[in-house]
């Protein structure tokens, strides 16, 4: 029990940190709920101690068949773990001592509603996964702040969450997901790859911070009236806002007019967003990919053929390695790996292309010659991912009208408002005649069909095989670093966390998988067995995970060196 876990600590009091060790275990306490110990760190400086506090739920007033759902159950352990966080920044935590000692912390999302481990939910409990650090002097045990921490503050926070969250904060995010799913079902049957509503907010406070523009800075989205549409939700309330089609999008207008700020609403739509973030009914088709140049990165036996031929040196493009990609080459690739993985939307900004793979003119045609250039440009291949493959493209470009004749819709950005400018723009195709000729070159390839060679991630191990998550932007394996700067649909920690624990799965697996059966293989586990499947320590505090889409973890795959 919770007192004898206090008597236990009380009497460590004083002792060398190790001795804590002892204290692994499970505790009840007077109200019948769980303190876990999983796991007691190495000293007080070290990575903190792992525990999870279970309530049953008889004891609260939620009932399971409310959350049952998944997106609702995600929405419900998303709002938990952020209550948990409001409970614990309200009381002044008393416990103080070296390294570590007396912090409280549960990984609390962002602003993106996704999977995560940091509270779970079933039919009979909720579980906080929190970590802490238990508290030392020095390197001494402080028994009685430990015992302090363990038996009564972190219990009462877990307790006073249950007791005092926000209960119509808690149906409305249970209400904005059951939306967006409705919405998102609304896109598919009306064949839209991304839905804006009116009254979004969607720029960002500054380049730093997550948080929407203040209201009174920000212009709200209007959607013009021909691209409106109105869904009627399920609880009568209405919602319009402008569907984008599949096909080529062009959205074009002057700089600083609002068109990257589009276009990262549309990148981030692939996740939903609670309540509060400006970008709640801003949704994409959830295989959206963002495409970039990324030059120096690794590229692994990819077929860019279809955008790159004839390289200098006779390099072959059709199973194209490079250790020093070019702008050119890494955003051919991107391309070629997101098809890989059965995307059905790519989004590309101006801002980060390589322009030399986005446009060669009339003039720039006559001048170097087709033979002396490898690059088909993009222009010249959007139609064919469209028809070929019903991938669709959202494209940010305002410096080419050569691509009015490619585009299907042309939206202009005109001081952040919307407009259709389509007609105008065929229009123009025809009343200013460009003499670009388009540039023929070889269809697509159906996939790539790779293999995942798991040697490169095995002979980068150390003895310990150790992988580990940097941050948001980089995983170690051993001693060699993985960059994931660019992936920039990669939102949270937690996720690079959960890609890190992936890859040690991915050793594991069949030797001869393609990239995308290795990761269709993690994903029908977490399916049956949850997130934490991914985890060594699955059953107890798994760590602080979040769900991957699996672009994002084919992108740490792809980027791999040899
Ligand atoms: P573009 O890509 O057209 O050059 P950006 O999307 O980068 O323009 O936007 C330029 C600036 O305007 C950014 O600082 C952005 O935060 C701000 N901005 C974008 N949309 C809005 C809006 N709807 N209301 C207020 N400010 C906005
Ligand atoms: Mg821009």
């Amino acid at each position: 029990t919770l007192q004898q876990l206090e008597r236990s600590l009380q009497s460590l009091d004083n002792k060398s940190y190790n001795a804590l060790k002892s204290i692994q275990g499970n505790y009840q306490t007077d109200l019948d709920n769980t303190l876990f110990i999983d796991y007691v760190q190495g000293d007080p400086f070290a990575a903190p101690s792992r525990i999870r506090f279970r309530i049953p739920l008889s004891s609260t007033d939620l009932t399971f068949t409310d959350m049952e759902e998944y997106h609702r159950l995600v929405a419900a352990k998303h709002f938990f773990s952020k209550e948990f966080t409001f409970e614990k920044d309200k009381k002044k935590n008393p416990v103080r001592g070296t390294g570590k000692s007396g912090m409280i912390f549960i990984d609390t999302p962002g602003q993106e509603v996704i999977e995560r481990s940091a509270v779970a939910i079933t039919e009979k409990y909720i579980e906080f996964r929190i970590s802490c650090g238990i508290p030392a002097n020095g390197r001494k045990i402080s028994g009685k702040q430990a015992a302090n921490l363990l038996c009564r503050i972190i219990p009462s926070i877990a307790e006073a969450t249950l007791e005092n969250y926000r209960r119509s904060n808690f149906q409305e995010s249970l209400e904005v997901a059951d939306n967006q799913v409705f919405i998102r079902k609304k896109m598919s049957e009306n064949g839209l790859t991304a839905f804006v509503s009116n009254g979004s907010v969607l720029p960002r406070e500054s380049g730093h911070s997550n948080r929407p523009l203040p209201e009174k800075e920000a212009v709200p989205f209007h959607s013009p009236k021909v691209w409106e549409y109105t869904f009627t939700l399920t609880n009568g309330r209405k919602i319009t806002g402008m569907g984008i089609k599949r096909g080529v999008t062009l959205i074009v207008g002057g700089g600083y007019h609002g068109k990257s700020t589009l276009l990262k609403a549309i990148e981030r739509g692939v996740y939903n967003h609670e309540k509060g973030d400006g970008r709640e009914y801003v949704l994409a088709d959830s295989s959206a990919v963002k495409i970039r140049a990324e030059d120096d990165r690794s590229i692994r036996n990819v077929n860019i053929s279809p955008f790159i031929n004839e390289l200098p040196m006779q390099k072959k493009t059709d199973q194209f390695s490079s250790a020093d990609a070019s702008g050119s080459t890494s955003q051919a690739a991107g391309i070629m790996e997101a098809l890989e993985m059965k995307s059905r939307v790519l989004l590309m900004d101006e801002d980060t292309s390589a322009t030399n793979f986005m446009i060669r003119d009339a003039r720039m045609q006559k001048l170097v010659k087709k033979e002396k250039e490898p690059i088909t440009p993009f222009i010249d291949r959007i139609r064919d991912l469209y028809e070929q493959h019903g991938v669709s493209t959202i494209l940010v470009l305002g410096g080419s009208g050569d691509y009015f004749d490619v585009a299907d819709y042309v939206v202009m950005m005109d001081e952040y408002r919307p407009f259709d400018k389509t007609k105008e723009a065929k229009e123009l195709v025809n009343s200013v005649e460009t003499i670009r000729e388009k540039e023929n070159p070889i269809t697509f390839p159906e996939t790539l069909n790779r293999h995942f060679p798991k040697k490169i991630i095995e002979n980068k191990l150390d003895r310990k095989g150790k992988i580990q998550a940097r941050g948001l932007h980089q995983i170690s394996i051993g001693k060699n670093s993985l960059p994931l700067h660019a992936v920039e649909q990669l939102i949270s920690e937690s996720q690079t966390e959960a890609i890190a624990m992936i890859l040690k799965k991915i050793i594991k697996q069949n030797e001869n998988a393609s990239t995308e059966e290795l990761i269709d293989g993690i994903y029908k586990s977490i399916e049956e067995e949850g997130l934490e499947s991914v985890s060594p320590f699955a059953g107890q505090h798994p760590g602080n995970l979040a769900l991957p889409r699996k672009f994002e973890i084919a992108a740490a795959l792809n980027r791999i060196r040899d």
